[in-house]
């Protein structure tokens, strides 16, 4: 089976059956100001798009719901014109996920891809959503490439030529990545928000650069796992390419900012200032664990610089808030 294949039936089982909470943490669940944050960033950025009413709040990928149960809390004293505005739109495929985030945010609708969102100017937010989209894996022989598949639990090389033109000059034996799924996703992302004006943040793991190498990864109740065995077990993932989707984004007719470190992105959109500010009311014990939640969202030798983020938008908005040079 082709890898893509695999790792689409793969995490379709996992995350149909598991509480990926239980493998991994993401940012949102560290702490609730990450979510707060990209709800203010949103209520800013459709305040540069003159405010439209209705506008499609969307999240791709939300997991538990946290980040827009967060984000959401957060605005409805400082901004509840921007939440009279936003219909909540939810892109998840997971049947599992999907009934625990209408536990959080029941007024959503769900769809299983952006095809389905109604028309309209939108504001997207996904984080650590490309990276569980599967891959596809090419391997330098000789000439050419051959492509991996997975058979019993191991890797098998088999002729195939690449979808798009692959770097030549990479050694014998080098592996590079194709997230096809989320070249996609991006491409109509952005061909969207041309066309119908908005802005989306995504964020995620990945270099800056598009560099040779494989990345796929396996974790199960923490550790790494071996990603071919017991497929539907582990949560897989693998970097993202962001050089590859902002020219993709570029060519589809968006603007695109980043990618920036998300210690950096977080930080001047307020993060240790809202910490502060959170600590102030608390006991010593909690400021403590508010403090080490912020650094660990963004200090560099924690998640702040391994995770990045981009954002498209609508070339007639202003560089949207964190993004300015
Ligand atoms: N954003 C959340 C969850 C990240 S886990 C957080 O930061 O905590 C990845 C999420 O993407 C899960 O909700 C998973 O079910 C969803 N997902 C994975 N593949 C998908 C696909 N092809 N289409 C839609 N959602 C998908």
């Amino acid at each position: 089976m082709r890898l893509d294949h695999f790792m689409a039936r793969a995490n379709a089982l996992y995350y149909a059956n598991h509480d990926p909470f239980a493998d991994f943490t993401t940012a949102p669940e560290i702490a609730q100001m990450f979510g707060e944050i990209l709800g203010a960033w949103s209520a800013t950025v459709w305040r540069q798009m003159g405010g439209p009413s209705p506008m499609l709040w969307v999240e791709a990928g939300p997991g538990r719901g946290t980040l827009m149960t967060d984000a959401t809390r957060a605005l409805t004293r400082v901004a509840p014109a921007f939440l009279d505005a936003a219909r909540l739109h939810l892109v998840e495929t997971s049947p599992r996920l999907r009934a625990l985030q209408a536990r959080s945010l029941p007024h959503a609708t769900w769809h299983a891809g952006l095809e389905t969102l109604p028309p309209g100017p939108l504001i997207l937010l996904a984080n650590e959503f490309l990276d569980a989209l599967p891959i596809r894996q090419f391997v330098r022989r000789g000439q050419g490439f051959t492509e991996r598949h997975v058979e019993a639990g191991q890797f098998t090389e088999h002729a195939g030529s690449p979808p798009l033109p692959l770097p030549e000059t990479v050694p014998e034996g080098a592996v590079i990545e194709l997230n096809e799924a989320a070249l996609a996703f991006t491409t109509a992302l952005a061909q969207r928000i041309a066309q119908q004006g908005g802005a989306a943040l995504l964020l995620d793991y990945g270099p800056a650069q598009s560099a040779a190498g494989e990345s796929l990864q396996a974790l199960h109740a923490g550790a790494p796992a071996d990603p071919l065995v017991n497929p539907g077990a582990a949560d897989l993932t693998a970097h993202v390419d962001f050089a590859r989707l902002a020219d993709a984004a570029r060519a589809a007719g968006a603007m695109v900012r980043g990618p920036l470190p998300q210690g950096a992105l977080l930080e001047r959109l307020g993060l240790y200032v809202r910490a502060g500010r959170l600590a102030a009311g608390t006991s010593p014990r909690q400021a403590l664990g508010i403090m080490q939640a912020a650094q660990r969202l963004a200090a560099p030798e924690r998640m702040g610089s391994m995770f990045k983020a981009i954002v498209l938008h609508h070339p007639s908005l202003p560089t949207p808030p964190g993004f300015e040079a």
